[in-house]
């Protein structure tokens, strides 16, 4: 039973603890709530482990700051490394729906060229994969959130989005104007999953600026009420409070379970004809060297020692500036403009790659945190800058981070609660990573004192960790094929953002959910091969509108081809 939004008018059909079900899927996030709803509408029987709870919208969820930490992944991490992440609410989520619940929803695809970034540049890697590939996914998931945005986008591949923009906001306005100023070309009222008019059951955004507390009007897109209904009216069970620790190895050389941890922290199995797992970039290689047996020494599905390598963060610095006039940053969704402008790589920089500018639009409690980290504003001086709150404007730039080895999820000595090795994540920033990030900040404090801020600061930081069990044609380099499999272990999939091979400057949300699609639909093309056979079909799926949430597919306006 969901909250009101989601309600879903029939018991949630339940497996016995016993009964072998065809898929158990790790995580029911992002991209897990995907390949839910697509694997029990194609008819499989699945279930979902979720480490956190099934949300009910009304029940669990506050406007308010401080009473939504519960969203988040805050168990023990150690982070280390000459550059350390910060790990907790600015990454990763917890509960049916993970981090699309608390996500700014961005949703910019992924250009042509990221899949290719090593034969253009020489560095970082390529995909197995080409952006025509992944291209009638972006489609399909734009429609199904839905992406709000421009008719007209002008970078990457140039495409139009199926719902008409949102107004701007305060925030909006201002990097418009610091844009316009510099003759740099901006899209304005998205592309966004935000609903900017009703749509099925959903009302529209109300505008005020609880997206990353959740959104509980429910027009924000997250896949707690865009897929897990759909999925749970045709068939699925997600088991929430329930956390994975272990992959289960037969002596086939095949998996054929998980043993799970309920909420009162007891040991269960599940028997699975295969395994997916949709962790996240920190869990899933957590999970994976958790699972280390014989023949798997070093981590299950390791033998290319890749899992845990090549983890990625972007590049988040925040530029805040002081307006005179009022900007009232909360009053509209943090995400509504952006540029892509300086995304690709260009000879005349010093570094390969690039950055996009968004709007962010922190509440009270975030801009106070800001404000310490910028201007090391405490006591009297950090009650003034709050109270100075509503002339503040926030831009984000969102810079491309490359991947290496030796930024990577270890394990620890300490454990957690249940008794599992908890994950030590180790980062390092290089020359290029450096170089693009003075750039990127130059340029964004440019455009703030353009649009006309008295006063600019900066708070450097990171955004959107993906990597660490990536995807390749070569399984000397990487842990997945291109459909997700594993290299090592025919009836293991990963569906999640750890299997990118690089991340561009585009907010990974909609790339994540799309891979998922197309995962799922690689899935159903197999049918019951993937349980039988060790043989590796590679041919390209056909893409299964029809398993599409009801009511998505077909709707908007036509886009631009
Ligand atoms: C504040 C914030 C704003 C963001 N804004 C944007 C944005 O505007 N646009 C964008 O594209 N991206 C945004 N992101 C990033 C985006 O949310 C993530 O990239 C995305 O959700 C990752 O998807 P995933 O499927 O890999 O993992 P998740 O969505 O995190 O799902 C993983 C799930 O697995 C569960 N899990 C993990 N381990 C286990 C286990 N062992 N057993 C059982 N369950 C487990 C977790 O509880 C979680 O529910 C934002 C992130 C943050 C923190
Ligand atoms: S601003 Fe819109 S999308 Fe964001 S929380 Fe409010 S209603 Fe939801």
């Amino acid at each position: 039973m969901l909250g009101s939004l989601q309600h879903i008018d029939l018991p949630m059909r339940k497996f016995k603890e016993l009964e072998e079900v065809d898929y158990v899927i790790v995580g029911v996030g992002s991209a897990g709530g995907v390949l839910l709803q697509r694997l029990a509408r194609a008819g499989f029987n699945v279930v979902g482990l979720e480490a956190g709870p099934l949300w009910d919208t009304e029940r669990d969820w506050v406007s308010d700051e401080a009473g939504s930490h519960e969203l988040y992944w805050e168990d023990p991490r150690v982070t280390g490394g000459t550059d350390p992440l910060a790990l907790g609410a600015n990454n990763c989520g917890r509960g049916v729906g993970g981090g699309s619940v608390h996500w700014a929803a961005f949703t910019p695809r992924l250009h042509p060229s990221d899949f290719e970034v090593y034969t253009r540049d020489g560095v970082g890697s390529d995909w197995p994969i080409t952006y025509e590939e992944i291209r009638p996914y972006y489609e399909q998931l734009e429609l199904e959130m839905p992406v709000a945005g421009p008719a007209y986008y002008p970078w990457g591949h140039p495409h139009g989005y199926p719902y008409g923009p949102h107004p701007m906001g305060g925030v909006g306005n201002a990097l418009i104007r610091g844009c316009s100023a510099l003759n740099i070309p901006v899209s304005i009222g998205g592309p966004v999953a935000i609903l900017s008019g009703s749509h099925g059951d959903r009302p529209h955004c109300i505008y005020r600026g609880f997206c990353i507390q959740g959104c509980k009007v429910g027009a924000k897109a997250s896949t707690l009420i865009t897929h897990v209904p759909d999925a749970l009216h045709s068939g699925a069970e997600i088991r929430d409070h329930s956390m994975v620790g272990r992959v289960s190895l037969g002596k086939d050389g095949r998996v054929n379970g998980v043993h799970y941890f309920d909420k009162d922290g007891k040991e269960h199995f599940q028997c699975a004809k295969s395994v997916i797992l949709c962790g996240y970039a920190i869990e899933t290689p957590r999970l994976l060297l958790n699972s280390a047996c014989s023949g798997f020494e070093h981590g299950l599905a390791n033998l290319s020692d890749t899992v845990g390598r090549y983890l990625m963060a972007q590049a988040g610095t925040v530029v805040l500036g002081r307006f005179d006039q009022l900007v009232r940053m909360y009053k509209a969704p943090p995400a509504h403009a952006l540029t892509e402008e300086f995304y690709e790589t260009d000879p005349k920089n010093d570094f390969a790659r690039g950055f996009a500018i968004q709007t962010v639009g922190p509440l009270p409690l975030a801009f106070g945190k800001q404000m310490v980290a910028a201007k090391k504003a405490w006591g009297w001086g950090l009650r003034r800058e709050m109270m100075d709150y509503n002339h503040w404007a926030s831009f984000g730039l969102l810079g491309e981070i490359l991947p290496w080895p030796e930024n990577r999820v270890t394990l620890d000595e300490e454990k957690d609660r249940f008794g599992l090795p908890i994950a030590h994540v180790s980062f390092n920033l290089h020359e290029n990573d450096k170089r693009l990030i003075k750039a990127a900040t130059e340029k964004t404090v440019e455009v703030m004192h353009a649009a006309g801020a008295a006063e600019v600061v900066h708070e450097a930081r990171y955004a959107h960790l993906v990597g660490a069990a990536r995807m390749g044609s070569d399984p000397r380099t990487s842990v997945v094929d291109k459909f997700g499999r594993s290299h090592d272990i025919p009836n293991l999939f990963i569906c999640d953002g750890s299997i990118m091979p690089t991340q561009g400057s585009a907010n990974p949300g909609l790339t994540i959910q799309a891979l998922a699609a197309r995962t799922a639909d690689y899935l159903i093309s197999q049918g019951d091969r993937v349980f039988t056979s060790n043989d590796r079909n590679m041919a390209t799926p056909p893409i299964r509108r029809e398993f599409a949430p009801p009511e998505t597919w077909g709707k908007g306006v036509p886009r631009l081809t």
